[in-house]
């Protein structure tokens, strides 16, 4: 059997129509398949591989720890250079109460950690999210998730979970002296770009503070610089007490992270001890691929260049059957008109259109709460001919499905 027949035999699957399209190498932001084609990689796993795939930084940073030593014991109890280092360059980017870092092994896992931080620190039990988030998808992520069909079929979930809408002041009211936290991303990907105005996160803010109750913001896909700094939560000039991280934290490799202070985390080490375990978290491999990345994305200025690249796509993605573009930075949503519409572009875009210099493919996908919206979260460092190329790509696809659906 090929690949092809394996993977429709023995890997379980998560959609009934996946993409299923064969990788065999990804370098910068080029995915190639088993025949050599060519793609143009707008998603970068997922806003995974913000300095493009296989750094080779990262790589060989993994080759040396892989010299090393692998897994040698749970987190937490023995002292791992590549977990300390790590979070010693993170801390140093980061304000002085978000001192502490707590490496998982995805985002989900950190959402976890934090709710139950939450919950300890405060001795309460009520937790606010909002409507159109993604958090995860385990089961108290699940709960907090912003979209009721997709929580549905798997109650009954955590009690004492309440939605709010982005920017409405009045629902700041429900954030009481019993709420242990409100839990929201800076940028929600997942519900299609929707960013909250500051004045509403600086209230946020303020009624946290004066309920006690702790800000998560959840920069797992936000974070490392997607939307043009290095964190999302700085451009709303507030700082979290908790903040979520995940994807391109470990640089291609699984990792997640809490963070919050020093003082916060402790209750989770103690009555009972071992409050919050794990196995592979912050596994030596992801934690120096994590830091390699980190500091080529540091070094070669990468968030430097966003605001220009996400203006050089605006300006290209134009065609009357596009209906809006928003953007934060580099994770940008095309509306169309419905989810047909949007399957028909993305697979147009793989099979590729003849250009000046040959064929070209592109890469790209869907959201979970904005079925009508093709996703561009592509690797930072994306040159501008290959925007230029991507985008050309893109309208012809567009192009091509609009006549159809006309
Ligand atoms: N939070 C956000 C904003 C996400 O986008 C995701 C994943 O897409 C998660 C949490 C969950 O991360 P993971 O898939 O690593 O569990």
């Amino acid at each position: 059997m090929n690949d092809r027949q394996l993977f429709q035999k023995h890997l379980a699957p998560t959609s009934l129509e996946p993409m299923a399209l064969p990788i065999s190498k990804a370098k910068g932001s080029s995915l190639f398949d088993d025949e050599g084609n060519e793609y143009i990689d707008l998603i970068g796993g997922i806003s995974v591989c913000n300095v493009g795939h296989c750094h080779p930084k990262v790589v060989a940073a993994i080759k040396e720890q892989a010299e090393k030593y692998l897994h040698v014991m749970v987190y937490g109890e023995v002292i791992q250079s590549p977990q300390v280092q790590y979070a010693a360059l993170l801390t140093r980017h980061l304000p002085e109460t978000l001192n502490s870092v707590y490496f998982t092994n995805s985002g989900a896992e950190a959402v976890e950690g934090a709710m139950k931080l939450a919950k300890r620190v405060t001795g309460r039990t009520e937790i606010l999210a909002c409507h159109n988030s993604y958090h995860g998808s385990t089961q108290g992520a699940l709960s907090i998730i912003g979209d009721e069909y997709w929580r549905n079929a798997y109650r009954p979930l955590l009690p004492d979970i309440r939605h709010v809408w982005h920017n409405d002041f009045e629902s700041l009211r429900y954030i009481t002296t019993k709420t242990a936290c409100i839990i929201l991303e800076p940028v929600q990907a997942e519900g299609g770009v929707l960013v909250p105005d500051t004045a509403w996160m600086k209230a946020l803010r303020e009624r946290c503070d004066e309920t006690g109750t702790l800000l998560i913001l959840d920069e797992i896909q936000v974070g490392f610089g997607r939307t043009g700094s290095l964190w999302g939560f700085t451009q709303f000039d507030i700082i979290p007490d908790v903040l979520l991280l995940g994807k391109a934290l470990g640089g291609g490799l699984p990792l997640g992270a809490f963070i919050a202070s020093q003082e916060k985390m402790v209750s989770l080490a103690d009555k009972p001890v071992l409050g919050h375990i794990t196995t592979f978290g912050g596994h030596p491999l992801s934690c120096v691929a994590g830091k390699a990345a980190m500091e080529a994305l540091l070094e070669e200025k990468m968030p430097d260049e966003v605001f220009k690249k996400e203006q050089l796509f605006l300006s290209l993605l134009k065609h009357p059957a596009i209906k809006a573009v928003r953007s934060k930075g580099l994770m940008m949503a095309i509306e169309l008109a419905d989810f047909e519409v949007v399957k028909n572009v993305i697979t147009n875009c793989l099979k590729g259109y003849e250009l000046e210099n040959g064929m070209s493919r592109v890469f790209t996908d869907w959201f979970l709460f904005a079925p009508n919206c093709i996703r561009l979260v592509p690797p930072l460092n994306i040159t501008e001919a290959e925007i230029r190329k991507a985008c050309a790509v893109l309208i012809s696809a567009i192009e091509k499905t609009s006549d159809i659906h006309q």
